[in-house]
Order: C-alpha cells, then structure tokens, then sequence
C-alpha cells in the first residue's frame, strides 16, 4: 500500500493480489453520479421510519468515511494530509450539518423520501454557494454533492448498475465494490478492477477469482491519483495497479500475460488425468459455485462434483426473494449439467458482507456485529418460509442427480435438528402435492466454520452426513481478524496452531464418525497448503473452478506417507512461523 514515483507520468500503486492475473486497460472510475433518485410520498404515520432509514444511511456514510480515512494513513505525508482534510470536511457535512437538519426538516414537514430529501437539499447549498461566486465556496457545492451521492446511494442501496456499461477492455476503480457489484461485471467487457477497500478473503475478492477477472483490493490512494480514462495495468497477483504505464512496462505485463496463458493451457492439459498421489490414493477435487454461469468451467476443469454451491447469487441485485419454483429450475440445471456428479448446495448464506438487498430489512442492515448476527442458518430458521423454498427446490432438483445439502455457519446440534424436521415436513408436503421429490432424502451436512463448531465436532458427527470445513470464516472467527478489512490482512494466517488443530479435531471426529469431510474454504485452492491438508487425512478438495488445474498438479506431485508424516511434525510446533517453513521446506521438495 505504498505509492511510487517512477519518473514521468508512470505510478505504481500497491496493495492486496487478490485475484491473479493481468489486465491492461483504460480506466473507469466508478462514482456515484448517475445514480437514478426514486421520488414518493411518506405517508405521517411513516414519517418515523423513514427518519430511522434517513439515520441508518447517515451512519453507514459515517462508518466508511472513517473507514477511508484509517486507509489514507498509508498515503505518502503530503497525499495522507490533503486526503486527510477532504474526508474530515465529509464527515463534518454529515454531523449535524445543514445538509441533514435540511433532510430531516424535508421528510417531517415535507414528507418526502429520504433520497428525495437529499436530493432537494443538496441543489439548494449548491445554488446558495454558486450565488456567492466565490471559487471555494463553489469547491465546498462540489463537496456537498460528492457527500450527499454516498447517502443516497447508502439509502437506494443501488449496485454499481454502470458497469454493465462500460466500453470493452475497461479496467473499474472503485472505493469498494460488494460482491454483488462484482456479480454484475460481465469478463467480456470488464478486464479487471482495483478498490481502496477490502481484504483477500472477502467474498468480493471469491467472486473476482471465481470471474477470473483480476483484482487488486485495499489500494489506497486509489481514487486521488486515477481519472477514467487513464491508461492502467493491474497485475492481480502481485497486487500493483500502475498508472499511466510507460511503454515498456506494457511490454513486460504482456509477455506476462503470455506466459500465464501458456501455464494455463498447461493446466488445462491435466484434464483428464485422476488427481491421485504418487503413492496410489485418490483425492477428489470438486468445484465452488458463486455464479450458475461457472458450470463450464467447473467441467472444463474436470470437477468431480460441485463441492459447494453458494446460492447467495440467486438473491443479488434484485428486489424481491427468489420461490421454490426459480429455485428448482437453477439447481436443476446444475445438476444436470454435472451428469452423474454431486452437487453440494448451501442454503443461503447472508449477513456479514453478503448482503442480499430483499433481506436487508429482515436482517437489519445497521445490526451492531453483523458477522455475529442473524446471519446463515440462524436466519433461515427464523426465516422457515425462505427455508421451506430452498429445502423444496433441493429435494425436487434431487430427482435428476445426486444433491447433498449443506447448512452454513452452524453452531450446534439443535439447529441440524431443527433443519432435518423442516426437511421431512417439506419433503411430505412435496410428496402429498404428487410432486416428485429425491428419495431417499438428500445427505444433510453442516459447514464447520465456527471455531465452537469445530470443538463440538464429535457432537455435530453424531447429527449430520457429512463435513464441509470453511476456513475462510474458521481462520477470521478464531483469530478475531475481520476477512474483508484489508487492514488487519497481514494477520489473516490460515497457518495459525488454533486454525490447525481445529480442522485437525474436526477432521478426526468426522473420520471417527465415518462421515465424509471435504474443506471448501480458499485454502483448498492454494497448492501451497495441499500437503498439509492430505496430510491431515483430508481426501476432498473443493475449490473455485480455476484452482483445480494447479492443485492436481500438486496432489500428483506427492507422496500421502511423506505428507502425513510432515502434517504430525508441524502439528506438533507451536510458532506459525515454524510451522510455515517446515511446510514450505516440505513443498520446495516433493
Ligand atoms: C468458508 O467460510 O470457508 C466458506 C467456504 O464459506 P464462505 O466463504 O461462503 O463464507
Ligand atoms: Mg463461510
């Protein structure tokens, strides 16, 4: 997160590779200019909770100002200072200001929408700062209306709808961009993109390497020094963004992306070959599910099955909750599409930072801890009508292939208990209707995800059919380190002792049980850990499609006895840096 000088007009920018690859472009900074403001009438008994929505997105301003700001400490002296006072200026236009006692005044006597009321008020300092014609005064208009673009846009909680737009080739600058808006770049017109916030495991982060667009996260300084237009490369995995790139940079990020092609093609090769140790044992790779469109490159990758279908896609970008019905026909055509393969699917899985806007008013947006809150199961349970759709749509998706569905973020044995009666109850009322359904039932399995999960994992052995351990929530739950902050990601280590000995416990009570166990965090993805994990007794892998390639190259590379055997000896350490060498020691060699 360093910004360097490099002579000319040509600056390096750094910050976190989160998605590799290369791309070469012009820019375009995404702002919240065109915005399109929805106008109503609040009826007087409403006028109180539009005051609380009014609040909750004047919060939510307040938060990721103060959130930039802690991000412009990086920034060189001069730049940290200047982007300092800019940001400082914002939060005092959202404290107490005439633009909200304006707002506010607007809904009580007026009472119009939030956004509305923004809108209005933002004109009327505007015009009432341009009459002055004073040049700074006119800066400030400009200020007022930078400030009321992210209220409204917390209040209409619109995606960044532009990208759809943009002219092929373009590489996006954002401030941050969620994994819906991420869901919405089409990798035919959009060649990679870079935001000031967000960390490598956030779901933005999943979602761009699931595109396979690359991506560089938590750049600051981001927004000072690009204008759209300007010409860019991101290399997603070192995680540079240069600006105005001299010539023969270019031609050096070429050949790189020439030479990433060919180790791609390489890949590809591996096909049709079992990914299976040098000593005889079968390891099964399957692939991860962000989008109904990466079925093709799940079975071009040769996935064994789809090991972890996130259904939060279903519930992006749109204002109303997916049925049953639209349900069944995108599970079915998964299913299908997988001929014969298991196809594990999640039910939903929001809160944290995925959220999914029909649910933000059930969820409550402004909840104080949201990755402790209602979130995952605990919704679905409280939830059952969104249950009951998703449990349907499974068991009738079931009827073409093998389904196995799979809880998020379970805690304890009450709640596979809970889910398996609504089960039964969907599946008999599915059956009285004459509509055909899985039989016998789907396996139910749970995410072990939560470090108490982990450590109850003999008592969850005993309740579910299967494992699937999600280290990307394991290592933030047990560590305490936020996965989408891009400030405490140096400390995110999946090679932390606690992370280890929890997939170790958790592992060793599934095999206890004879319960399959497969790891679906991004840690299967990573051939750095594959020994370790093999060596932990894990046999199942599952991994964004593109990961599969360079993981069987490595299952095939090595030798279970000599894994297992390395796995006992970094189980015994106590220093992640200890453990880290004799992992990578153990990798340099086999
Ligand atoms: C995990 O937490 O490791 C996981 C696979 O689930 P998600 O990344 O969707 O939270
Ligand atoms: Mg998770």
């Amino acid at each position: 997160m360093r910004t360097e000088q490099q002579g000319g007009d040509e600056r390096v920018l750094h910050g976190l590779g989160v998605s590799p690859g290369i791309a070469i472009g012009p820019a375009f900074v995404s702002d919240d200019g065109d915005i399109a403001v929805p106008e109503y009438r609040i009826p007087a008994d409403q006028v109180e909770r539009e005051l609380q929505r009014f609040a909750g997105a004047l919060n939510a301003s307040l938060k990721q100002l103060r959130k930039l700001k802690g991000k412009a400490s990086a920034l060189p002296d001069s730049a940290a200072e200047e982007v300092g006072y800019l940001l400082d200026a914002h939060i005092a236009m959202l404290t107490n200001s005439r633009l909200v006692r304006g707002a506010e005044r607007r809904i009580t006597e007026e009472r119009v929408n939030a956004e509305r009321a923004v809108q209005m008020e933002i004109a009327e300092i505007g015009d009432s700062f341009a009459a002055m014609g004073d040049a700074y005064l006119a800066a400030r208009g400009e200020d007022i209306r930078v400030v009321g673009a992210r209220l409204i846009r917390n209040l209409t909680k619109t995606p960044y709808a532009a990208l759809q737009h943009v002219a092929e080739g373009t590489i996006i600058i954002a401030e941050e961009l969620t994994p819906a808006d991420t869901a919405l770049m089409d990798p035919r017109r959009i060649a990679g993109f870079a935001a000031v916030l967000g960390g490598p495991e956030s779901h933005t982060a999943i979602m761009a390497r699931a595109l396979q667009l690359p991506a560089v996260l938590g750049v600051a300084g981001l927004l000072t020094e690009i204008k759209s237009g300007d010409a860019v490369v991101i290399d997603g995995g070192e995680g540079t963004v240069i600006v105005n790139p001299r010539r023969e940079t270019v031609a050096r990020y070429e050949a790189r992306q020439e030479t990433l092609e060919r180790e791609g093609r390489q890949l590809a090769r591996l096909k049709r070959l079992p990914a299976v140790t040098r000593d005889g044992v079968e390891i099964t790779l399957q692939a991860n599910l962000e989008l109904a469109r990466e079925l093709d490159q799940a079975m071009a990758a040769g996935a064994e099955g789809l090991g972890l279908v996130r259904t939060e896609f279903l519930y992006m970008n749109r204002e109303d909750l997916p049925g049953e019905e639209e349900q069944y026909e995108a599970y079915r055509g998964l299913v299908r599409g997988m001929a014969g393969r298991p196809v594990t699917i999640r039910t939903l899985d929001v809160g944290g930072d995925k959220l999914a806007a029909p649910l933000t008013e059930t969820i409550g947006g402004d909840s104080p801890n949201p990755a402790l809150g209602l979130r995952a199961i605990r919704l679905s349970l409280k939830e059952r009508p969104l249950l009951d759709a998703q449990l349907g749509a499974m068991l009738r998706a079931g009827v073409d292939g093998p389904v196995r569905i799979l809880l998020p973020m379970v805690s304890s044995v009450a709640e596979i208990r809970k889910v398996r009666e609504a089960l039964t109850q969907v599946a008999r009322r599915l059956k009285r209707r004459g509509v055909k359904i899985a039989e016998p039932l789907p396996a139910l399995g749970v995410m072990i995800e939560i470090p108490g999960a982990a450590l109850a994992a003999d008592a969850l052995a005993a309740e579910s059919d299967f494992f699937a351990i999600g280290t990307n929530d394991l290592v933030q739950y047990t560590l305490a380190i936020d996965r989408g902050d891009e400030q405490v990601a140096h400390l995110y280590n999946p090679l932390h002792p606690a992370v280890l000995r929890l997939i170790q416990f958790a592992v060793e009570a599934a095999l206890r049980a004879r319960i399959g166990v497969s790891l679906c965090g991004e840690m299967a993805g990573d051939p750095r850990f594959t020994a370790l994990l093999l060596g932990l007794g894990i046999r199942d892998l599952s991994m964004a499609p593109g990961k599969i390639g360079r993981v069987k190259q490595r299952v095939r590379a090595l030798d279970i006895v000599a894994a297992t055997r390395r796995a006992r000896a970094i189980m015994d350490q106590l220093d992640d840096a200890r453990i880290a060498s004799l992992l990578d020691d153990f990798n340099a060699l086999a």
